[in-house]
C-alpha cells in the first residue's frame, strides 16, 4: 500500500533532523517534535497518548499534517503519528449502509473505495488530503458537500475522563468548518462512521462550478464516477490536489475561511466595494452571508502569486493557498504573509478574515 503520508524530500532544510515536524506537513514547514509516537491501531492511539500524559507531556495528534501551521519552535511534547488503516460496513439496510472508518485511512483512499462500491455521499469530498480522523474535525466540505451530512458519530478517546466514548453527530457541533473537536485537544478520533446511500448516482449536484463542469442543472445527480472524476480535475486545476512535484500545492488549502457576515456588515462591505462590483456570496444560515475570501484577498490587491517573504507566496493558481516555494522557507515568513494579507483586506474592506488551519505554536 502506498504511504500517503510520505515524507517530502524537498522543501525542508537538507540538515532537518528526523523529528522535524515539516516532514510531516503539506506546508512542509514546522520545527522539530520532542518525541514523535507512531500509532497504527486505535488501541495504540490510546496507549501513545496516555502514555504521553503518564510523562506529563503536552500531545499533538498529528496524521495527514494537512490542515496545520506548526511554529518555527516545533511542538514540545509528543505528537503522536494517527497511521490506523482501515474501514468496515457495521449497519445496512436496502438503501443505506453505515461504514466505521478508522482515523488514519487517508481520506482520498475512502472515497475513491466508496464511489468503486457505488455508495454515494462523498463524492464531492475526492481529492482532499489528509485523514478521515480528521474530517470532522473541522467538517470538511468542498463542492457543495461536507462531512455533517453523512457523519452519523464518531469514536473518539475522551482525554477529561480517560475512556473510549461514541459522540453522535447531533453532538458534534459542527457547522462551517469548525466543530466541538477543533481548538480542543479532549478527544481524540479514533474512528467515524459514515452513513452512505447505495446508488450509483450523486446526490444532487449543489455547487454550479462544479454542475457546469459536468455539464448538468444545479440539482441534477450524475455518475459517481463522474462527479469524482469532475472534482478531481477542477481541484488539480486550483493546485488543491497533492502534488509532490507542485510547490503551489505546498499548503493548507484554503488559508482563510469565508467570512460569515451579518446582514449589516455585508451591505458596509458591498458600499466599500461598490467600485468593484458585487462580492460574490452565498447565503448562510440564518440572516447571515457567507463572502468570498478568495475574492476579497484578490480585490484587495494580492493576487495569484504574490509572493511574501523568504521562500513563501500565495499559489500560482489559487489567491486562497499560502504556499511554502521552498529553500528559505520558515513558518515565520508564511505567518508574515497571512498577516500581510489580512490587514490588507481589513484596511480595504473592513472584513476579518480568520485562519481555517489549527495553528501549533504561532499566532496570526
Ligand atoms: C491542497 C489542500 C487542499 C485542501 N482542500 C480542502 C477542502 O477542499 N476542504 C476542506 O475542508 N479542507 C481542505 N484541506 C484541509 C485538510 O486537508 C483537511 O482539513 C483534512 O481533513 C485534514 O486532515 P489531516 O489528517 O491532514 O489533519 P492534520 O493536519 O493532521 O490535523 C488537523 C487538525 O486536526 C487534529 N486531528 C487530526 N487527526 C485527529 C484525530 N484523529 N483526533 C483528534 N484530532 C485530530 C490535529 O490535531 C489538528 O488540530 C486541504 C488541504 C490541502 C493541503
Amino acid at each position: 500500500m502506498s504511504d500517503v503520508y510520505a515524507e517530502p524530500t524537498t522543501g525542508t532544510a537538507p540538515t532537518d533532523p528526523a523529528t522535524t515536524l515539516a516532514r510531516y506537513t503539506t506546508l512542509r514547514l514546522g520545527g522539530p517534535a520532542g518525541r514523535l509516537a507512531t500509532a497504527t491501531t486505535a488501541e495504540e492511539i490510546v496507549q501513545k497518548v496516555q502514555e504521553a500524559e503518564a510523562r506529563d507531556e503536552p500531545v499533538l495528534v498529528l496524521a495527514g499534517g494537512s490542515n496545520v501551521v506548526i511554529g518555527d519552535q516545533g511542538f514540545p511534547g509528543t505528537v503522536v503519528l494517527v497511521r490506523s488503516r482501515g474501514f468496515q460496513v457495521v449497519a445496512e439496510d436496502a438503501e443505506t449502509l453505515t461504514v466505521r472508518v478508522e482515523a488514519g485511512e487517508p481520506w482520498d483512499d475512502l472515497v475513491a473505495a466508496t464511489v468503486a462500491r457505488d455508495w454515494s455521499g462523498l463524492e464531492c469530498l475526492s481529492g482532499i488530503p489528509g485523514s478521515a480522523g480528521a474530517t470532522p474535525i473541522q467538517n470538511v466540505g468542498a463542492y457543495g458537500q461536507e462531512v455533517a451530512e453523512t457523519i452519523i458519530g464518531v469514536q473518539a478517546y475522551d482525554r477529561t475522563h480517560r475512556e473510549v466514548v461514541r459522540i453522535e453527530a447531533a453532538d458534534c457541533g459542527f457547522a462551517y468548518r469548525g466543530s466541538i473537536f477543533k481548538y480542543s485537544d479532549r478527544w481524540v478520533v479514533l474512528s467515524v462512521d459514515f452513513r452512505l446511500t447505495r446508488s450509483p448516482l450523486s446526490g444532487p449536484v449543489r455547487y454550479a462550478e462544479l454542475a457546469r463542469a459536468v455539464g448538468v442543472e444545479v440539482g441534477d445527480r450524475v455518475p459517481l464516477a463522474d462527479a469524482r472524476a469532475t472534482v478531481l480535475r477542477l481541484r488539480a486545476g486550483k493546485g488543491m490536489v497533492l502534488d509532490a512535484d507542485d510547490p503551489d500545492t505546498w499548503s493548507v488549502g484554503s488559508f482563510f475561511t469565508n467570512p460569515v457576515l451579518e446582514r449589516e456588515a455585508y451591505e458596509l462591505l458591498r458600499e466599500r466595494a461598490a467600485d468593484l462590483g458585487e462580492p460574490p456570496s452565498w447565503p448562510g444560515a440564518g440572516d447571515v452571508v457567507k463572502v468570498s475570501a478568495a475574492w476579497l484577498i484578490d480585490k484587495a490587491g494580492f493576487g495569484k502569486g504574490h509572493p511574501g517573504p523568504e521562500g513563501v507566496a500565495i499559489s500560482s493558481k489559487h489567491t486562497l493557498a499560502l504556499t511554502n516555494r521552498g529553500g528559505t522557507a520558515s513558518t515565520s515568513s508564511l505567518v508574515a504573509l497571512a498577516r500581510e494579507i489580512r490587514d490588507g483586506v481589513h484596511d480595504r474592506f473592513g472584513v476579518a478574515l480568520h485562519p481555517e488551519p489549527v495553528l501549533v505554536n504561532c499566532v496570526i
